[in-house]
């Protein structure tokens, strides 16, 4: 479906979920209402603001939250207007959620792990090293414990939350030496974020949390030696090829990161039940447009950074991947022995990942080599 036929569909349900709210709600008789078309606040317009962590317009992240931003005030037929922001328009990208919180603006749009500062808990809510696949974790959010989770941990920073997009299985990073031990990691100075970096800091490395944006110079100054960002589509898009030989695979720190819309709780609490919905309904078609955007593109985008910009494709060693999953264990372990509420998230997110994994095995996990020995 082209997406303005979507947008099309999906304005079309909710004008018809909101005139049905009109209906039940007015018991004016119609005669008795004015000729003249009433003040925007007596209609209850709202005008929002949404502050992103992303560049403006980046690709499937700015992009994922403008089509939020589109979807909720079309949806809304304008009773709900969202007007969308790059980092740095309003707020630097991490000053986000203090910026929603505080009622600066309603809205924002990152990822979880950028408020692991105010709450721990958010990291696992993000993406868990050696974690759930996407189809896993909307599963989790969908039909286990993890709106209910991630709202707890939400509404301790003044937020309600939506899980709105999701970047599948990122790439590893970008070095610029081959990584042959778990010794290389030893003062490597890498822009890794959330649960991820907290692991390559038990390794050794010197890890440095800078937004998107400031990536690409970081790495060509040589302030980095390394970095990962999201996958072919997104690192094309950065250019980071230009500064690091070495492109490593699989995202083991990131298997499907959860990207989040966080609202300011009163701003939230002040919609009506269907506006709300359209806000919900909204975020759950751009948590899959988001998902199947990396899906369509990143192959394309990385046989053009093999085969135009001659970038080194490389797997992490066993030996790597093994030494990274018993400090991942280590890592997860002490950051819960002291937050009850991490805890509580990750020993739910630990027990689906079971279940999940198990028939993973049996499904996806089956069928993708069955495939390639069949083709
Ligand atoms: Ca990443």
């Amino acid at each position: 479906m082209k997406r303005r036929d979507f947008v099309a569909g999906v304005t079309g349900a909710v004008v018809g979920g909101a005139a049905t709210y009109g209906v039940l709600k007015s018991k004016k008789p119609a005669e008795k209402k004015s000729a003249m078309p009433a003040p925007a606040v007596n209609k209850g317009l709202k005008e929002w603001r949404l502050v992103t962590t992303w560049p403006k317009n980046f690709p499937g992240l700015g992009t994922g939250a403008n089509l939020l931003g589109e979807l909720i005030t079309k949806g809304s037929d304008g009773r709900l207007t969202v007007k969308v922001f790059g980092a740095k328009e309003v707020v630097p990208a991490f000053e986000s959620l203090d910026a929603v919180a505080n009622g600066t603006v309603q809205m924002g749009h990152g990822a979880p792990y950028y408020w692991k500062g105010k709450q721990a808990a958010a990291q696992f809510l993000a993406s868990v090293p050696f974690g759930m696949t996407a189809q896993e974790v909307n599963a989790w959010y969908q039909w286990g414990n993890g709106q209910k989770l991630a709202d707890e941990v939400y509404a301790k920073m003044g937020c309600k939350f939506f899980p709105s997009g999701n970047t599948g299985v990122q790439a590893g990073g970008w070095f610029n030496k081959e990584m042959n031990s778990l010794d290389d990691y030893k003062g490597l100075k890498m822009r890794i974020p959330g649960l991820g970096g907290e692991v390559v800091k038990a390794a050794g490395g010197n890890v440095i949390n800078l937004p998107g944006g400031e990536i690409p110079p970081a790495l060509q100054s040589g302030a980095l030696d390394a970095t990962e960002w999201v996958g072919p589509y997104n690192d094309l898009a950065f250019g980071l090829y230009k500064s690091a030989k070495y492109y490593y695979f699989p995202g083991w720190h990131e298997p499907a990161t959860v990207l989040d819309n966080f609202i300011n709780m009163k701003a939230w609490e002040s919609l009506p039940s269907d506006l709300q919905a359209v806000v919900q309904t909204a975020n759950a078609a751009v948590n899959q447009i988001v998902l199947s955007e990396f899906v369509a593109r990143n192959n394309a985008a990385l046989s053009t950074l093999v085969n135009k910009h001659n970038v080194q494709l490389r797997g992490f060693p066993d030996e790597v991947l093994k030494g990274l999953g018993g400090l991942a264990k280590q890592v997860m372990n002490d950051i819960v022995s002291k937050d009850p509420l991490s805890r509580k998230v990750m020993d739910d997110y630990v027990k689906f990942r079971a279940d999940a994994a198990e028939w993973s095995s049996r499904s996806e996990g089956a069928y993708l080599p069955a495939r390639q020995k069949a083709l």
